[in-house]
C-alpha cells in the first residue's frame, strides 16, 4: 500500500527525520558525525555505575508514572539551587521520556483542534510535528540570520505580537537555542512574559541546554513575575550529563498544568527507565565543580570548532550557548544546505545538519549549515582537517551543491 494512503493527513510532509537521515549518511560514508547532537564521550562513570547498581538491585519493573520519588526530589533541588525556583516534587514535576516526550505530552494535553502554538524558527524539529499530531496549528516567527559574520539572530517584537490571535494557546521558546546558539535576553523574556500575561496564554520553555551558556546568562522564563503559574519548563538530563540515549527528561509546572500534562503522559509511555532515573537523581546533585568543568570543556570545544570552520573558509556565526554552531556556506561557493549536507559525508567525510529542516520559510536558512561540537578534541581535529580540504574537493560549476555565484 502506498505510504500516503495510510499516513494520517496530520503527518503529511514530515518525511524522514533529518537526524536519522544524516546519521545514516555518516555511517555509510564513515564520516565524522557532527550532525545529530549527541556526545561521542560518556558522562561521569559513577552515574553509569549508579544505573548498573540499580539494575543489579532489582529496580527492573515499572516505576511511578510521574517519576521515581528520588528523581522528582532531585529536580526540585536543582531548580532551587540554580534558579531559586520552588517546585513541589510530588505535584509539580513530571519525569518524561526525554524533553521530546515532555513537549509531545504538553501539546497532547493542552491543544484543542485548531489551537495555535507560537514559536520561533529555526526550531527543534519535534515542535511542529508534535503540534500537528495534537491537532494544533504552528505559527512561527522568524529569527532572522545575521547579515554580517559577527552579528546574531534577531526578531522583530512586533512580528511576535502580530502572530498572536484569539486562538493562540501557548508560546514556546527555547533558550539556549538550537540551532542558532542564541540566548534570549532579559528584555526579550520580559516582552514574551508580558504577551503571555496580557493575552492569557501559556508559556512553554525548552531549557535543555541550560548548563551550556558561554556568553550571557540563562534566565528561566518561569522566574519572571507572574510566569510561574503559566509556564511549563522542560529540560533533559541527556545534554548536561552526556547520556542522551537514556532519555530522561522532565517538565516543571504549576499543579493544574502538571496534572494536565500527566494525564497525557500516563498514556504515552506510562513511565520510563527506573535505573536511569535513579542515576540521574544522583547526577543532578553533583557538586558545582562538575557543572563548571562541563561548561569550560564545552567552551573549548566551541572555540575549537569555530576556529577550524573559519580556517576552512566558512562564515562562522557566534554561539552564545548550546552545543551547535551555524556556519554560512556561501563563502565556499555553496548555497543550498540540503545539497551541501548530502554531498559532504561522501566527499569530505564529515556529516552536518541542514538547518532548513528547522524552518517553515526554508529560504531563511538555506545558506547555513549546523555542526555539533559535542565531540572529543581528536574528533574535532579530524573534522576540521577534513573540512579544510573542502575548497579543493568542491564540485565543478555544473555539479549539484555548488553555489550559483561561484558556478556561473
Ligand atoms: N529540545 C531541544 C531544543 C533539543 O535540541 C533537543 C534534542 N537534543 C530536545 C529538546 C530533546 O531532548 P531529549 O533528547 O531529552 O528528548
Ligand atoms: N536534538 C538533537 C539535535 O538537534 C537530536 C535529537 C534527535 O535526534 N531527535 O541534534
Amino acid at each position: 500500500m502506498p505510504e500516503k494512503s495510510v499516513l494520517t493527513r496530520r503527518l503529511h510532509g514530515f518525511g524522514t527525520n533529518v537526524f536519522s537521515e544524516m546519521t545514516q549518511l555518516a555511517l555509510r560514508h564513515r564520516a565524522v558525525n557532527l550532525g545529530q547532537g549527541f556526545p561521542d564521550f560518556e558522562g561521569p562513570v559513577e552515574i553509569k555505575e549508579a544505573a548498573i547498581d540499580a539494575i543489579r538491585g532489582g529496580l527492573n519493573q515499572y516505576v511511578r508514572t510521574h517519576g521515581v520519588p528520588e528523581l522528582n526530589q532531585a529536580v526540585a533541588e536543582h531548580q532551587k539551587r540554580f534558579y531559586d525556583l520552588t517546585f513541589d516534587p510530588e505535584t509539580e514535576i513530571t519525569v518524561t521520556n526525554g524533553a521530546t516526550e515532555a513537549i509531545f505530552a504538553t501539546f497532547q494535553a493542552i491543544c484543542e483542534a485548531g489551537d495555535e502554538i507560537v514559536f520561533f524558527e529555526p526550531f527543534y524539529d519535534s515542535y511542529r510535528a508534535s503540534v500537528a499530531m495534537a491537532g494544533g496549528v504552528s505559527r512561527v516567527v522568524t529569527l532572522e540570520a545575521p547579515t554580517s559574520p559577527g552579528g546574531s539572530f534577531t526578531y522583530d517584537p512586533e512580528d511576535l505580537e502580530r502572530v498572536i490571535t484569539p486562538r493562540t494557546k501557548a508560546l514556546l521558546i527555547n533558550t539556549p537555542h538550537n540551532p542558532t546558539g542564541r540566548i534570549f535576553s532579559r528584555p526579550e523574556l520580559e516582552h514574551i512574559a508580558d504577551l503571555c500575561r496580557r493575552h492569557d496564554i501559556l508559556a512553554i520553555s525548552d531549557e535543555v541546554y541550560e548548563h551550556l551558556v558561554f556568553d550571557g546568562e540563562h534566565i528561566p522564563l518561569a522566574t519572571l513575575p507572574g510566569m510561574a503559574e503559566r509556564t511549563i519548563t522542560i529540560s533533559s538530563t541527556g545534554k548536561t550529563f552526556s547520556f542522551t540515549g537514556w532519555k530522561i527528561g522532565y517538565a516543571c509546572a504549576a499543579p493544574h498544568l502538571s496534572k494536565a500534562l500527566r494525564t497525557a503522559h500516563q498514556f504515552i509511555n506510562f513511565c520510563n527507565g527506573g535505573p536511569f532515573q535513579v542515576a540521574m537523581a544522583q547526577a543532578l546533585r553533583l557538586g558545582d565543580e562538575y557543572y563548571t568543568q562541563f561548561l569550560s570543556d564545552y567552551q573549548k570545544r566551541r572555540d575549537h570548532l569555530s576556529d577550524g570552520l573559519r580556517d576552512a573558509g566558512f562564515g562562522v556565526l557566534p554561539t552564545a550557548g548550546s552545543y551547535f554552531t551555524l556556519a554560512d556556506i556561501r563563502p565556499l561557493g555553496f548555497d543550498d544546505d540540503v545539497e551541501f549536507c548530502r554531498w559532504l559525508p561522501e566527499h569530505v567525510g564529515v556529516a552536518a545538519v541542514p538547518p532548513t529542516a528547522f524552518y517553515v520559510h526554508k529560504e531563511k536558512g538555506r545558506h547555513l549549515v549546523r555542526f555539533a561540537f559535542c565531540k572529543s578534541s581528536e574528533v574535532l581535529d579530524e573534522a576540521v582537517a577534513r573540512l579544510r580540504r573542502i575548497q579543493e574537493l568542491r564540485p565543478g560549476p555544473a555539479s549539484p551543491g555548488q553555489g550559483k555565484a561561484a558556478g556561473a
